[in-house]
């Protein structure tokens, strides 16, 4: 039974459209927003109503929604093949042009490069490789995997072992075994009281060796990180953490996996999250603004001692047996490519340290609002944290729905927000301007005012 009126799209999805992360009997009576049209940082819905996209999309229109050259260039390469594929030393053009575009601003030492469709086969990918490596070196008993608690790597079957968020393991009967999950670098809410972030840094490097002893050094396999944890609730790591963290993987020959399909591009000031935080990863996998979400397309970027492990699998096997139909698609390469060329001609890097000043300070703004505990951020990616009690860090009483009524708030007046627990992210496209900064939290400020208004 439909509860408001719908127009033709809008019934024919609530009638038949199976929507991820929705409560699917809510969808089948309310339906879908409905999404018409795009327009810079703006998406228009079917009623006409303009919105502010601060969280990209799902963190990746970097260069916001509706693109005419990007659709020429899809028209072109759909025009001219269309299709191929990479198996069995096959490659188009658009493909092997943008891989080595990619490997030219990978991290150095990074050169080799594994294009997939999205951001779930680019870590699958990424641990079968981490297995391969292993096998090849005559290690095949390091085959454990740690992530750490919160963390979103994805969501096939085993990347929701490495995805540690127990929503996403109830009901499916996973993970399987084999997936580790240390502590969450969650300062706000996990470290002790007096814990500074150096302290809270070494403790967690400490709970991560003694995970990795208590295991066995010779059975773990990998690390899994995001640089700032996006899904978990746009988490920036404490100061020292990654530094710490890493010399402890180092230390027990543990490979690094750097999850970049948020991070990548720019989000966080520089182009890889590594390079924002001093992380030296062995694999790193990116997808999102690699396309600026305008093609599915991923990657898994591969440092050479790795890539010469799989040339001996090769070898050893004949060929490297892993792939997918649409990997290396010419359509999405050709779209990449022109995204990168895009990033280097608006100097992405540049325009993001440039403006993330004022969007971090648009936060910080937010840090005395009554309803904020924590605020928190870095480029061009940041959250608030609603609290009940500032002191005590007690959430709100589920019952008054309070980031319900932020949701709806918000969304009267004209932004789209990511909320993740109590928490309220921003991760908007990167061709946001200073002046549109300025829009996106006057907006937010506003609905959170009216939110305080009512639970008064
Ligand atoms: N890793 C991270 C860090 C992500 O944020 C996401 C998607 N939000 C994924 C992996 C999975 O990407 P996809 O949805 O393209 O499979």
């Amino acid at each position: 039974m439909l509860t408001r009126e719908l127009n033709s799209a809008s019934a024919l999805d609530a009638a038949h459209s199976v929507h991820p992360h929705t409560n699917l009997r809510a969808h089948l009576e309310q339906g879908p927003l409905m999404i018409v049209k795009g327009d810079g940082i703006h998406v228009i819905d079917e009623d006409g109503n303009r919105y502010i996209e601060g969280a990209a999309g799902l963190w990746c229109a970097s260069l916001g929604f509706g693109n005419a050259r990007l659709g020429e260039v899809a028209k072109t390469v759909m025009t001219d093949i269309g299709y191929y594929h990479n198996f069995r030393g096959a490659s188009t053009p658009a493909a092997a042009e943008l891989s080595a575009r990619l490997a030219a601003v990978a991290p150095d030492g990074m050169d080799r490069v594994l294009l997939q469709s999205s951001g779930t086969e680019a870590n699958d990918t990424a641990l079968k490789l981490v297995w391969y490596y292993w096998n090849a070196k005559g290690a095949p008993e390091r085959r454990k995997i740690i992530s750490r608690s919160g963390a979103y790597h994805g969501t096939g079957t085993l990347t929701s072992c490495l995805t540690a968020k127990a929503n996403f393991h109830a009901g499916f009967g996973l993970p399987f075994s084999g997936f580790l999950y240390t502590g969450m670098p969650y300062h706000y809410r996990m470290a002790r009281p007096g814990e500074s972030e150096q302290e809270f840094s070494t403790r967690l490097a400490e709970e991560l060796e003694a995970m990795i002893l208590a295991e066995g050094p010779e059975t773990i396999a990998a690390f899994w990180a995001e640089p700032v944890m996006g899904s978990g609730g746009a988490i920036t790591p404490p100061e020292g953490y990654f530094e710490k963290v890493q010399a402890v993987v180092r230390k027990h020959g543990i490979l690094f996996v750097a999850d970049e399909v948020i991070c990548g591009f720019g989000r966080t000031g520089e182009m890889w999250g590594s390079q924002t935080y001093g992380i030296e990863p062995d694999l790193i996998c990116c997808a999102k603004a690699l396309s600026a979400a305008m093609q599915p397309i991923s990657a898994v970027i591969i440092r050479e001692h790795v890539f010469q492990a799989m040339l001996e699998q090769s070898d050893r096997y004949g060929t490297f047996v892993h792939g997918y139909t649409y990997g290396g698609h010419p359509v999405a390469s050709a779209v990449a490519l022109e995204v990168l060329k895009i990033y280097e001609e608006m100097d992405l890097i540049g325009h993001v340290k440039s403006i993330a000043p004022g969007f971090l300070a648009g936060f910080e703004a937010l840090r005395d609002h009554p309803l904020v505990g924590d605020a928190r951020g870095v480029g061009l990616i940041g959250a608030i944290e609603m609290v009940a009690d500032k002191t005590t860090k007690a959430m709100h009483d589920p019952s008054l729905k309070v980031m319900a009524r932020i949701d709806a708030a918000t969304r009267r007046n004209g932004l789209i927000t990511r909320l993740i627990g109590n928490r309220l992210a921003l991760s908007p496209p990167q061709i946001i301007t200073s002046g549109e900064i300025e829009e996106m939290f006057a907006r937010l400020k506003a609905s959170l005012d009216t939110v305080a208004a009512e639970l008064n």
